[in-house]
């Protein structure tokens, strides 16, 4: 990194203290843009990187809500609207107990440049809150999210800021969000919140997003060596719905996926996982992969343990959580034999595994690109709305495939233009750094 790039990485230390998450977001995107700055005086003198690192608004409120003993509980709630150069504010809400300002920031910072690579004109943004919903009752999330939305609501819109899931959201709390949102405000805004039901403007397709655009980009990388997914064994982290559909579309190209996991353990299935036990343990139940094993012979259950150790896997696919992958595990999957990793989750692999996937020769998307599949699709849940229109599963899926191919190709094409090809890191930065600064240079400071 030149001084330049130093300075502004060293600011966004001293200005955000105890955000690391954030401070290696940063560090990671500036470190690929040292020839692109100097190659177009505008964005110095339009101070774009400085602009870029600091969000436009952060928001935290108070979220109290009554659990069902008729307790007061109080929690955080956080929406940092990033950067909304290429449109509205758009991006998830996280409810984990791990939620802090800083992994807000550093999600939030992800999503600018993830959105400018789906070519949808949708600006960055994300929210959340320490709520942990594991162990809560139905009416207790809908009280949480009642709370939380009556603060929320002010601040989005379907031109403003439109939020979707993430960790710990899904359907379900999106529907009491959106619910709330429609009795504070009198407007069935169907673009208000994305990843609706499919009864009142919901896209088809938008549940397997993430996951489908996930395989959907590892199987672009591979075809680029010549090769496919076919036969591949693969390990999955996670079990929550990128992990699943990640599962569903790798197995439907002929790979067997071997792994799942959760916080409490991993799971080993060397016959290959049973997706619609998965499915049921997950979506119908909401259980922990440790339920698996005891319905399925031919797994076992690794307390405590991630899957990266399993001698099996060829592809890896972090579906996750961040800086799941350290070194550690990075050195057992290049030993393993892995040659390829795309990133289904936000940052799962920390900059060593990075690291040590560049010396061992292992291929390697960053999340920013290969999990860009998921708000693609809220962009075309979007666009049904504003045409009161709902495509077929089909059309989505298709119009999915053609955004994740184009994000593969520019990717590649940005990496050979600085003269690293194969590089995805550089080539996903570069390419949606230019799509970003150039719109903030053309509409002015
Ligand atoms: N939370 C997802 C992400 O990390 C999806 C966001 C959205 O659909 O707005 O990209």
């Amino acid at each position: 990194m030149d001084h330049h790039l130093e300075r502004v990485y060293e600011t966004v230390v001293a200005r955000n203290p105890v955000e690391p998450e954030f401070h290696q977001a940063v560090h990671e995107v500036i470190e690929s843009l040292g020839k692109v700055i100097t190659s177009r005086p505008e964005y110095g003198d339009y101070a774009v990187l400085e602009r870029l690192v600091e969000p436009e608004r952060q928001i935290m409120f108070r979220v109290p809500w009554v659990d069902d003993k008729g307790q007061v509980r109080v929690n955080r709630g956080f929406r940092v609207e990033f950067n909304s150069a290429l449109g509205p504010y758009k991006g998830g809400l996280r409810f984990h107990p791990s939620v802090n300002l800083g992994i807000i920031k550093f999600l939030g910072f992800e999503q600018v440049f993830k959105n400018a690579l789906t070519g949808q004109q949708i600006g960055g943004g994300k929210g959340g809150s320490d709520f942990n919903p594991h162990g809560k009752s139905d009416g207790e999330v809908m009280r949480f999210c009642q709370s939380f939305m009556t603060e929320l609501y002010r601040h989005i819109g379907p031109n403003t800021d439109v939020p979707a899931g993430d960790i710990g959201v899904g359907g379900r709390e999106i529907g009491y969000l959106f619910g709330q949102y429609k009795r504070i405000t009198n407007r069935f805004d169907a673009g208000v919140l994305t990843g609706k039901s499919l009864g009142w403007g919901g896209s088809l397709a938008r549940p397997e997003a993430t996951g489908y655009g996930t395989v959907r980009f590892a199987q672009s990388m591979l075809e680029n060596k010549g090769e496919s997914l076919e036969g591949k064994s693969v390990l999955v982290s996670g079990s929550g719905n990128v992990a699943i559909y990640a599962i569903e579309r790798a197995q439907s190209l002929g790979a067997k996926v071997v792994s799942i996991s959760d916080s409490s353990g991993a799971v080993y299935d060397p016959d290959g996982i049973d997706l619609e036990l998965l499915k049921d343990i997950k979506e119908v139940r909401r259980g922990r992969v440790s339920d698996y094993v005891s319905r399925r012979r031919s797994a076992d259950f690794r307390s405590g343990k991630k899957v990266w150790a399993i001698e099996e896997g060829e592809v890896a696919l972090p579906c996750a959580t961040q800086n799941e992958i350290t070194s550690h595990d990075a050195r057992k999957l290049a030993n393993n034999g892995v040659q390829l990793v795309a990133e289904g989750a936000n940052m799962p692999s920390t900059p060593e595994a990075i690291d040590i996937y560049n010396t061992a020769g292992i291929m390697y998307a960053p999340g920013k690109a290969a999990n860009a599949g998921g708000v693609a699709t809220s962009a075309l849940e979007m666009q049904q709305n504003s045409a009161r229109q709902q495509w077929t599963f089909e059309k989505t899926a298709d119009k999915l495939d053609e955004i994740m191919i184009n994000i593969h190709d520019t990717c590649l094409q940005a990496a050979e233009e600085m003269g690293e090809p194969g590089d995805y890191v550089l080539g996903a930065n570069v390419a949606s750094f230019r799509l970003v600064a150039d719109a903030m240079v053309e509409q002015g400071i």
